[in-house]
């Protein structure tokens, strides 16, 4: 079957919308779609705080998924005056991480885009693989792991002075993660998701334009594109608990084409009729935000780390 706008060959169907799409479509379909969840993103959290976005951090890994929010973003960007910084953070993963840092720092320097790194070496003394090896943890690896990205982006973030920092989760991430709080019954984190919709004191809000792409077009445009980026998974990947999510949300899809994105409406739906997000606590030990009273995630777990 042949595109259905310009009748030329095509390069994907998509299942959920019964589109046939060939290369030059499918990117139009691509950039508008997240240029608008831009737009969009943007605008909500520029009306509900009142402040301007001069300058944007992008939190790149070398993956996929941050090479084209990186790419789209430099697009957006461009145009409107507003200044991106690059911002990695190398976990010390052996084998995987530093290869996938110089594919985040080959993109910046093509696109003349400032670039840093943070590493959990210089936030707690150690590298993630040395600490998996001295404090094993309980669960997977990615819990402790998610902690401490969480702190060292948000750091990063303060350090460069961004408005906001954009994080380039595909559609598929996205609903894998309102499916994990749907299946805890909590619906307060899943109203406090990403993309942030207000400015709270102390934490850097975060963007997600890519949120309605799903992970394969992301893959595909990135190769059709022929941007930079590392191919390959992290070597815990297989112990992450959103695994079974993932695996279930494939199904689902498989069976019901159009799941994921009614899982991201839903959520929409809900935070539409939640009150607007009460202010947040600060950790006594480390002024950064906690979840509620007392010391925050990462100082209870890490405290005794601290360099
Ligand atoms: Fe960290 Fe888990 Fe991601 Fe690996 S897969 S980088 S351990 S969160
Ligand atoms: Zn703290």
């Amino acid at each position: 079957m042949p595109c259905k706008h310009c009748q030329t060959s095509p390069v994907i169907s998509r299942r959920y919308s019964g589109e046939v799409l060939c290369q030059i479509c499918f990117f139009k379909s691509v950039e508008k779609n997240v240029e608008k969840e831009l737009r969009r993103q943007i605008k909500t959290l520029v009306d509900n705080s009142d402040i301007r976005i001069n300058k944007v951090g992008i939190g790149l890994s070398g993956g996929k998924d941050s090479s084209v929010a990186l790419y789209l973003l430099d697009n957006f960007c461009k145009t409107r005056g507003i200044e991106i910084v690059g911002l990695s953070v190398d976990e010390g993963i052996e084998g995987y991480r530093s290869e996938s840092l110089e594919c985040a720092k080959s993109i910046c320097d093509r696109l003349e885009i400032n670039h840093s790194t943070f590493s959990y070496k210089e936030l707690i003394g150690t590298t993630l693989s040395e600490l998996l090896v001295t404090n094993p943890p309980e669960a997977s690896p990615c819990s402790p792991c998610g902690v401490l990205r969480r702190r060292s982006l948000n750091q990063m973030s303060k350090i460069a002075e961004v408005d906001c920092i954009v994080l380039g989760h595909n559609l598929d991430d996205f609903s894998q993660t309102v499916l994990m709080n749907h299946s805890r019954g909590d619906i307060s984190r899943l109203v406090r998701m990403a993309p942030h919709q207000y400015v709270q004191a102390g934490f850097v809000p975060r963007l997600l334009p890519l949120r309605r792409v799903p992970e394969q077009e992301v893959y595909l445009y990135a190769i059709l594109r022929s941007l930079e980026f590392h191919d390959g998974d992290c070597p815990y990947a297989a112990k992450a608990q959103r695994n079974l999510f993932r695996k279930i949300l494939l199904d689902l899809e498989n069976k019901q084409p159009g799941t994921r994105h009614s899982l991201l409406n839903g959520m929409e739906k809900i935070r539409h009729n939640a009150p607007p997000p009460s202010t947040l606590t600060l950790c006594p030990s480390c002024g950064e935000p906690s979840g509620g009273e007392g010391p925050c995630v990462f100082c209870r777990e890490f405290g005794s780390f601290a360099v």
